[in-house]
């Protein structure tokens, strides 16, 4: 299985990657994740994008290419992997492209999650993540079952600094500005499906598996 997941911030493209990643031994590859995992650990990459990520700005093609590659290089030979925040832009579409002929790889589908923005603003600002294990949460919509603590870690949930909704704003002007030509971009090479993102995890799951099934994706 090798997936692109295509989308707007907060549409849920992180929150299925992780259900199926587990679900199916596929690796969830998620740029902002291996980032902030980068900013966490202090790295000269890290160093490098803390501010641009902190703006809501994207990161330069060459450095997320770069990285990216090197991630998919890991996993390579494995079950699969879901892409989730990458590509997003034509640069990096192209790339990425480029990089996976000369590997012989080919990526079974892009799932483009379609979301509402009333929708995506409630979702960014209820976000709150795991800093140990990047699991999401949502104050309402998907809490945890001690309040503030991570179900898994036990460790105190976050709220991210580009979820501010200043920041949020300016995040879904570059998606329409960088990110949205994508989904023309990959409509035309015949790989994009449409996912109504704006239901439930669970319905949203099951249009996620039933698509699959009808693209005959092995899992
Ligand atoms: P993305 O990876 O696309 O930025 P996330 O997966 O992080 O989005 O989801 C954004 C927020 O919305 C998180 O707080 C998550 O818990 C919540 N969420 C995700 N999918 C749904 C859904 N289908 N219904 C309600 N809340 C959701
Ligand atoms: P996300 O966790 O997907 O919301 O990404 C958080 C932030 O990481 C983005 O706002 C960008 O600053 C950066 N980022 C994530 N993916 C990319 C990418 N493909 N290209 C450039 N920057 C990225």
């Amino acid at each position: 299985m090798k997936l692109i997941f295509l989308g707007p911030p907060g549409a849920g493209k992180g929150t299925h990657a992780e259900n199926l990643s587990k679900q199916y031994q596929v690796s969830h590859l998620a740029t902002g994740d291996i980032l902030r995992r980068h900013i966490r650990e202090k790295t000269p990459l890290g160093i490098q994008a803390k501010d641009t990520i902190e703006r809501g700005e994207l990161v330069p093609d060459t450095l997320v290419n770069q990285m990216m590659f090197a991630e998919i290089q890991q996993v390579k030979g494995g079950k699969g992997f879901i892409l989730d925040g990458f590509p997003r832009t034509i640069g990096q579409a192209d790339a990425l492209s480029e990089f996976l002929e000369s590997g012989k790889m080919k990526i079974d589908a892009v799932v483009n999650f379609v979301a509402s923005e009333s929708v995506i603003i409630d979702r960014l600002s209820g976000r709150r993540v795991c800093p140990q294990c990047n699991r999401n949460y949502h104050i309402h919509n998907i809490p945890p079952k001690k309040e503030g603590l991570c179900d898994r870690c036990g460790v105190a949930l976050i709220q991210r600094k580009d979820d501010q909704p200043e920041t949020i704003r300016h995040r879904l002007e570059v998606y329409h500005k960088e990110t949205a030509a994508l989904v023309d971009y990959y409509k035309k090479k015949k790989w994009l499906h449409d996912v109504n993102a704006d239901r439930e995890v669970g319905e949203v799951l099951a249009a996620l598996k039933l698509l699959f099934e009808r693209l005959k994706i092995s899992l």
